[in-house]
């Protein structure tokens, strides 16, 4: 057995979009964790927690300025727009100092709890330990079973995920300092973060509903948060169209062969408008739907090369 490591200076993420509502309940919790983990050795007196406003509409930046105000751990992060929920949490994780850095939503859905096994993880030599739900309890039927399909169609396009982990994580120093290195815009964190590599613990925790507030997910923006996660590190759906396409075009060779057969050797075929109409709405719709998909890729080509800055930070306290 080596030595565990010693107490890490804390450093928890939090962003923070429209919630005025659950960040008083959030900021509590967090701080008398927090401070329970000092008190007991576990984390460095410095440790610290920094909300990051990205972008609010509502009253999110006064109340962390106040929550700032009255607890010295505390400190805010003010975006000068909003800049998605991956990003937020990309300026705080680049920008902060701390030994280890703990990344958790805003609304108490993951429980802060899991943070001292995290902790241990980390002390144990783990660069990277993730939170992952024990169950689904607290999510529909919907959600399970697209959650579900979704791992697996990830797994199968050679996406490495770690199933039900969403971004409650811890980051050692050495980990952030590595994923600097990563300079892309489409950024899709549960990719990106298990090809840092390094040696990873997994803790288990139970998911709760919203303490506050209301989703920022909803269906639509999900829908595309999961699919940029797929064309952001794998290229097989674009090897999966060309085979398609091959497919489709062996398949039309021997409808061409079949048609020739029955114009020549029966007389009483009827001139049908079907074999044309159908194959003609089914090639046209494959078609259609491969240049989307090429679309996507050649869209995300041209943003990567604008490089346009990922975060822009207005003000910190
Ligand atoms: N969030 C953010 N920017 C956005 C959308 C969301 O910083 O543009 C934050 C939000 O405040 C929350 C976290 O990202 O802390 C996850 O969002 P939410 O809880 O709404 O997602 P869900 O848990 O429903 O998937
Ligand atoms: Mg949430």
């Amino acid at each position: 057995m080596t030595e565990p490591r010693p107490a890490p200076a804390i450093a928890v993420v939090v962003p923070c979009y429209n919630e005025q509502a659950a960040l008083p309940h959030t900021s509590a919790r967090l701080i008398q964790l927090v401070d329970e983990l000092v008190a007991a050795g576990l984390a460095a007196s410095g440790s610290a927690i920094y909300f990051v406003d990205d972008g609010s509409r509502d009253r999110t930046w006064n109340v962390i300025a106040e929550i700032a105000a009255r607890n010295p751990r505390c400190h805010g992060i003010k975006l000068s727009r909003n800049c998605g929920h991956q990003n937020a949490l990309l300026s705080g994780l680049l920008t902060v100092p701390g030994d280890a850095l703990i990344s958790i939503d805003a609304d108490l859905q993951d429980d802060v709890a899991a943070m001292k096994q995290m902790v241990a993880a980390y002390r144990a030599g783990a660069e990277i330990v993730y939170g992952v739900r024990s169950g689904r309890q607290s999510d529909s039927r919907f959600k399970r079973l697209t959650a579900e399909g979704y791992y697996r169609f990830a797994a199968a396009m050679g996406v490495r995920l770690v199933a039900n982990h969403a971004d409650y994580r811890l980051l050692s120093r050495r980990a952030v300092e590595t994923l600097k290195e990563f300079k892309e815009r489409n950024l899709f964190l549960r990719g990106l973060i298990p090809q840092l590599g390094f040696n990873s613990a997994i803790v288990y925790y139970e998911r709760h509903e919203r303490v506050a507030g209301e989703s920022k997910y909803p269906l639509g923006r999900m829908l595309a948060f999961a699919f940029d996660g797929i064309t952001s590190f794998s290229a097989v759906p674009l090897k999966l169209i060309t085979l398609l396409g091959s497919l489709v075009a062996a398949g039309s060779f021997f409808i061409a062969l079949w048609a020739l057969w029955v114009r020549t050797f029966n007389a009483a075929a009827v001139p049908g408008w079907a074999s044309t109409v159908v194959p003609l709405y089914f090639l046209g719709g494959i078609q259609l739907l491969s240049t989307g998909i090429i679309g996507q890729y050649l869209a995300k080509t041209y943003i990567e090369t604008k490089a346009r800055p990922r975060f822009t930070i207005d003000e910190t306290i």
